[in-house]
């Protein structure tokens, strides 16, 4: 089988007319009231099963939903998805078999055609999945004889339908696992210089281990929204009532020692839009960072810090972007994320800028910003994105290299 160049392998090699492919995909879609919120998963696995079923494969598309915890759970079930996913793939009747393994499995799998499509329930209504336990993977791995890996969003997991078929089959990423590698090599393995990473959010407990890696790898490091505020606070200065994860100042004060000495330019607020209240329509004010009052919140990067963002951005060629740099939900504290939305797509569409993000908060910004399209490339891939800003090894990719 060909690898493509990044080490991995991909369905340009595999010869499937007339084969039984299982399709890891991710389908773990937003829903509300049984109603799909942001179908984007499902049109990104499109690609692939539409070509593998072009070219005669017997499609069998499988995935979790939720954390059932290896138990039957009805609402939980993949059954409501069959005619979105019909729709998203403009293809005929899907077929369904209610368990994913077992004689239902092998029964639905056995009547496909060549360009057929099954789908298969919830894997993780079996406590196998989630264990890797070989005689889950042995059951699944019966149904196929060659194996696609579509979920880059399930990658940093070391299940039985990530890892475990990955090895007991032929196995291969799919287009859209392919496409997300591709960027995000591009983005930090083998980036064009000078790179910018921008990293927001509420909260820098999640992130210190994202913060130390990139430090070590890019050359512009800008941290905006709460959890800034630990960093400032780590530095000496006066944050009042923000945000600020106090026990942790010593991993800040290391992330800041770790930039130095990596000659990573680290950016941090100068100024900040603060409020008493966060709350919609609030009084707001800017000020200089060390000028915060007592019992003021930071909710937004002031315009000066703004400024400092887009001159960095000018004079970079790539762009690495997780997390919203304000209260972005709540107007007028989005201000800064929209505006450095705005120019990181406008550098973007010049084609002076490639630009990732990844997350599900920064993909809500950017789309709020109405500049989600313009970008390089965007990862709906929440946990398996910050695993790989992490600069850790994920398992489900690992398991696709060539030996
Ligand atoms: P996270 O889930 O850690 O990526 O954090 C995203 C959340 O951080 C969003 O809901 C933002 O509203 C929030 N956020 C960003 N900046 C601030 C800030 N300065 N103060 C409070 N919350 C913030």
């Amino acid at each position: 089988m060909a690898a493509d160049g990044h080490g991995f392998r991909t369905i340009d090699g595999l010869e499937v007319d007339g084969k039984r492919v299982l399709v890891r995909v991710d389908l773990n879609v937003p829903m509300e009231d049984g109603a799909i919120t942001d179908a984007s998963r499902i049109d990104g696995i499109a690609p692939t099963v539409n070509e593998l079923a072009g070219r005669g494969a017997k499609v069998i598309l499988i995935s979790h939903f939720g954390r059932p915890k290896g138990k039957r759970v009805e609402a939980m079930s993949l059954a409501p998805l069959i005619e979105p996913l019909e729709r998203a793939l403009k293809c005929g009747r899907i077929a369904f078999a209610a368990d994913c393994i077992g004689d239902e499995a092998r029964r639905i799998v056995e009547t496909l055609e060549p360009g057929e499509i099954a789908l298969l329930e919830n894997l993780r209504f079996h406590a196998g999945e989630e264990a890797n336990d070989p005689a889950f993977v042995q059951a699944l791995a019966e149904l196929g004889e060659l194996y696609v890996n579509d979920a880059f969003a399930a990658a940093h997991r070391g299940h039985a339908s990530i890892v475990g078929l990955a090895r007991r089959l032929p196995a291969a990423a799919g287009r859209l696992m392919e496409r997300e590698l591709d960027a995000l090599a591009r983005a930090l393995e083998q980036p064009e210089r000078p790179v910018t990473a921008i990293v927001g959010g509420a909260k820098i407990s999640t992130k210190l281990k994202l913060l130390g890696n990139l430090a070590a790898k890019v050359d512009f490091l800008v941290i905006g929204g709460g959890m800034a505020n630990t960093l400032l606070a780590a530095g000496g200065v006066d944050v009042g009532r923000s945000l600020c994860d106090r026990e942790l100042l010593e991993p800040a004060r290391g992330i800041i020692e770790r930039a130095k000495r990596t000659a990573c330019a680290l950016l941090l607020p100068v100024d900040a839009v603060i409020a008493r209240d966060f709350k919609r329509g609030a009084a707001s004010e800017t000020v200089l960072i060390d000028a915060v009052p007592a019992d003021a919140m930071i909710l937004d990067l002031g315009p000066r810090t703004v400024r400092g963002i887009r001159h960095r951005l000018e004079a970079s060629k790539t762009l690495v972007w997780n997390g919203p740099l304000g209260a972005f939900e709540i107007p007028p504290f989005d201000a800064a994320t929209a505006e450095v939305a705005r120019e990181a797509a406008r550098l973007t569409r010049e084609g002076a800028l490639l630009s990732v993000a990844g997350g599900g908060d920064t993909l809500a910004a950017l789309a709020q910003a109405g500049v989600a399209a313009d970008f390089s490339y965007l990862s709906s891939a929440g946990g398996a994105f910050l695993e790989w800003l992490e600069g850790r090894a994920l398992p489900g990719v690992e398991a696709l290299r060539e030996p």
